[in-house]
């Protein structure tokens, strides 16, 4: 008797696997957009054509892939990122299946230009069907382009499921935002029909959920954070006024990977409770990063489903935090500041060709890799008065003009980095009288209501961006040890001294290696004496850190030296220093939030006051 059972080609075999992992137009976005960020992109374009149904085009500038990998991608099974079974508990990377272009190639015309960074020639090949067509040499930019066209063609029972064009494009909007608020640090478009959806500039991630929900969006967010040995928690939820009827704004990601999670849902829904207007739902975007071998992502083919394995802990911190933070809210309202009201660009509106808000600051700007400055406000101040003036006379030495005062503290639409508060204080500075409590809080009156100042947070923006601004052309001050500080250190921290030795000498520190010892001669002005060592060591790490990391060791640094600068005494006894350092504060491009995105300024109204006393 013949044999009944056969193995399926190939092309079949894919196609019906196709069906799993591509089940519409986003889905192919958001598989082309995880392999461009797996191939280490930073800038990636997505260009759809009627709702990717006519082309579906993601470019970035990655890796690239050479001439073999070219075909091989498209292979079912055909992966880079894991090579055993043990692999798939440690995942750093959003894909690991290797079925995704296999997929997609199965269903749709597929073309694919991609050049790795080190050659000057690329591949550009044609698959249809699975089949691959051609493959030729070309000239592309290093990274990889894909152009999916006439997705479904041969699966015309899936074609014809698709819905409306509004309907399939408001999917892949979905997906990409999806990403965007995973991955802030990435430059990332959305164009469809010609017209420009998303032009999202790297950005800390408050801002860049604030460019996705509209700007007055900044003033509804209230931060959590949490961090334990299992689980590190952060983000932000909606004050629950501005809850939705629909359930729109609800993001969880795990380890910069989004997921649904009705478990976790129900403990976010048990936080608001008794604080939302029936049947509006709470919005939220939280981050949760585990250890990659505590959860399993490959449960569901398109990975949006996790198990946790500590998820009922997971649960009552996610509860325990959001309950804290809404209730230190209620005790603490924000001032909601006089905007614009042009400046907000509604989330309905996203479905139009949007014009980019008017932000003049590039949060991408680096001040580190030119030496121009940015169009902030920051005036000419250098690093020398200013070290000058928290060393040894303290705060407000230069005492503040009145014009000044002007301009800084009225409304300044450009001034929009990360969304700030924007305070209005008393325009008369001399009336002004301020107060500070335990040494920390600086209490100060605004026109609007009352102004509160975390001082040492205030001064690690100060000292941030003074250095930031000013230590390239202009290396920061330096202060000789009369005792040098001898350490112990390894033949790696030896390295990474030597290293770096010539931006360490430009932030201040002198040090000369003998043998297992570093000598410490001289240090950056702005730090004391008795934290020295701890910064030494701290340094150590940052720089340790960064070498794997890549990323911008002086950035690190002077977040470091920022932040040992601000454990130090604070001298703030007088009026006159108090608003030196407030003046100081408002000269910071953003003097909102810390350099560690803390926040510097709380505000209670007048309204809020008249209410207390109702
Ligand atoms: P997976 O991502 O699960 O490994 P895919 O089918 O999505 O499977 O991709 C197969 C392989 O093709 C990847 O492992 C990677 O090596 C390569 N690849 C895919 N897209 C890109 C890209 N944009 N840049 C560089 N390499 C890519
Ligand atoms: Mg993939």
């Amino acid at each position: 008797m013949e044999d009944l059972i056969k193995l399926l080609p190939d092309n079949v075999a894919n196609q019906i696997a196709a069906g799993e992992v591509i089940q519409r137009p986003a889905s192919v976005v958001k598989e082309l957009l995880e392999n461009a960020i797996d191939a280490s992109a930073d800038k990636i374009d997505v260009n759809i054509k009627d709702a990717g149904k006519t082309l579906i085009q993601v470019v970035d500038n990655g890796s690239g892939m050479g001439a073999s990998d070219a075909t091989l991608c498209f292979k079912r099974h055909a992966t880079s990122k894991v090579r055993t079974a043990d692999d798939l508990f440690s995942l750093t990377t959003k894909g690991f299946r290797g079925e995704a272009l296999a997929s997609i190639s199965a269903i749709a015309h597929v073309e694919m230009k991609t050049c790795m960074q080190s050659e000057n020639v690329g591949q550009s090949v044609l698959v249809e069907g699975g089949e691959i067509i051609k493959q030729e040499e070309v000239v592309c930019p290093a990274g990889t382009s894909f152009e999916v066209k006439n997705l479904f063609y041969n699966v015309p029972a899936r074609r014809n499921f698709l819905k409306k064009d509004s309907t399939e494009f408001k999917h892949i909007q979905d997906e990409f935002e999806r990403i965007a608020l995973a991955h802030p640090n990435l430059h990332l478009t959305l164009t469809h029909n010609g017209n420009q959806i998303y032009n999202l500039p790297q950005a800390i991630l408050r801002k860049r959920i604030v460019n996705i929900l509209g700007n007055n969006s900044n003033n509804r967010l209230v931060p959590i954070e949490e961090s334990t040995d299992i689980v590190e928690l952060k983000g932000f939820v909606l004050k629950p006024e501005h809850a939705r009827k629909t359930r729109g704004e609800q993001f969880f990601f795990v380890n910069d990977r989004y997921f649904r999670s009705s478990y976790f849902h129900h403990a976010v829904n048990k936080a608001f409770e008794g604080l939302l207007k029936n049947s509006s739902h709470p919005g939220y975007f939280l981050y949760l990063t585990v250890d990659t071998n505590k959860i399993d992502v490959n449960v569901h083919p398109t990975k949006t489903e996790i198990k946790f394995e500590e998820e009922k802990f997971i649960y009552s911190i996610l509860l325990s935090s959001i309950k804290q933070a809404l209730g230190m809210y209620n005790i603490a309202p924000t001032l909601e500041f006089e905007r614009e009201s042009s400046f907000d660009i509604p989330h309905s509106m996203h479905s139009q060709p949007t014009v980019e808000p008017t932000i003049h600051v590039d949060t991408a700007y680096n001040p580190f890799k030119t030496t121009a400055k940015t169009t902030s406000n920051s005036s000419g101040r250098n690093a020398e008065n200013f070290t000058k003036a928290i060393t040894n006379q303290g705060f407000g030495s230069e005492k503040a003009k009145a014009e000044d005062w002007q301009k800084f503290y009225t409304i300044e639409e450009e001034t929009e980095r990360n969304a700030e508060p924007i305070i209005e204080l008393d325009n008369d500075a001399s009336n002004v009288s301020s107060f500070i409590v335990k040494n920390n809080y600086i209490i100060s009156p605004s026109k609007s209501g009352l102004m509160l100042i975390n001082a040492k947070r205030a001064i690690e923006q100060i000292v941030y961006t003074d250095i930031s601004n000013s230590f390239i052309s202009n290396p920061i001050e330096s202060q000789a040890l009369l005792f040098p500080i001898e350490k112990e250190v390894s033949k790696n921290e030896r390295l990474l001294w030597e290293e770096n030795r010539k931006i360490l000498a430009q932030l201040g520190f002198n040090g000369t290696l003998e043998k297992d010892t570093l000598k410490i001669n001289a240090v950056p002005s702005v730090l004391q004496e008795e934290s020295i060592s701890s910064s030494i060591d701290e340094i150590f790490k940052t720089i340790a850190f960064q070498e794997i990391g890549k990323g911008d060791i002086a950035h690190s640094l002077i977040l470091s030296i920022a932040k040992a600068a601000s454990m130090k005494k604070i001298n703030l006894s007088t009026n006159e220093s108090i608003q030196g350092l407030i003046d100081q504060l408002f000269q910071c491009e953003n003097h909102a939030y810390s350099p560690s995105n803390k926040k510097i300024i709380e505000t209670l109204s007048l309204e809020e006051i008249h209410h207390k006393f109702s």
